[in-house]
């Protein structure tokens, strides 16, 4: 377990798959690496420590995981490439949740660092659900992009993860359609809780909105905000990638990226939502505010 906190009635608990290393310069695009190297230092051969953070919500109706990390179905060479440990099942265990509890998972995009425990490899080969009783929720364009296997990001697609949930009818494909019939542009998955597109890092990314429900009578009046979580994926993979232009080599769209971390802040900032990071072992989660320069930071 990383960080335990409530946000109005929700209980929030971050676990973790552990760390992986990936390439500094990759993970901070075009920023140059005497600039993100004062923030994060990289080892001898330029790799950076990432976390691996799924998020765990307790609504008291539903428990919900986030994100299930990379999982156990990489090769013994990308395990070397990665470092990764496979500690999802152990964080869960330490924290007291079990698997079998677990009646929603979210994956915010369908890169193999963000849904790996989907599922579980056996040592027979088979592929069993991570989380009998959950019901999966992805966006059907992530799966669709992940089966082209392109030149560009095959790597990144491993259907195990998706393809036995989508045969077996336990994971749920949302469609552009069902964002744009909504006012809000989110998708609600149970009460409180709903997804929303902030394309850029992948077409379809998806953030996950957290909004406790409140009886009216005890609604904060005057200027206290009304509590709002958001896991925002691989829009801001990590609080040193704050800064508006600050965003990664893997983007698939980074002038969008630009734009959507706009949108986002205009929300995010004044209405002092918390902000849940998937990638950051040390910050999984912060609010932010503009610095004197009118930077977005960690608010002090
Ligand atoms: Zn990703």
């Amino acid at each position: 377990m990383r960080a335990h906190t409530s946000l109005g009635d929700f209980d929030l608990t971050v676990c973790s798959d552990g760390t992986y290393l990936l390439d500094g310069g990759a993970m901070f695009g075009v920023v140059p690496k005497t600039l993100w190297s004062k923030r994060i230092q990289p080892d001898a051969e330029n790799r950076i420590l990432l976390g691996l953070n799924t998020v765990i919500v307790r609504t008291g109706k539903h428990t919900i995981a986030i994100e299930t990390g990379i999982g156990n179905k990489l090769t013994p060479k990308m395990r070397g490439i990665f470092q990764n440990q496979e500690l999802l099942p152990q964080s869960l265990a330490a924290a007291g949740i079990r698997p079998e509890e677990v009646d929603i998972v979210i994956n915010t995009h369908l890169h193999f660092d963000h849904c790996g425990w989907n599922t579980t490899l056996h040592p027979d080969g088979s592929v069993t659900p991570t989380f009998p009783n959950a019901r999966y929720f992805a966006h059907r364009g992530e799966v669709e992009h992940g089966h082209l296997q392109l030149e560009r990001d095959a790597v990144s697609y491993n259907s195990p993860n998706y393809d036995p949930l989508i045969a077996s009818g336990q994971m749920t494909l949302l469609d552009d359609d069902d964002f744009f019939a909504t006012s809000n542009g989110r998708v609600a998955i149970c009460p409180g809780v709903s997804v929303e597109l902030f394309p850029g890092h992948t077409a379809q990314m998806m953030g996950v909105h957290l909004e406790p429900p409140r009886p009216a009578e005890s609604r904060p009046s005057g200027s206290t905000p009304t509590p709002h979580g958001c896991y925002i994926g691989d829009l801001l993979p990590t609080a040193h990638h704050l800064d508006i232009t600050w965003v990664m080599g893997y983007d698939l769209d980074p002038l969008r990226c630009i734009e959507e971390r706009k949108r986002f802040y205009s929300h995010a900032i004044p209405e002092q939502w918390l902000v849940l990071f998937t990638h950051d072992h040390d910050t999984p989660m912060a609010r932010v505010a503009l610095n004197e320069k009118g930077k977005p930071v960690v608010a002090g």
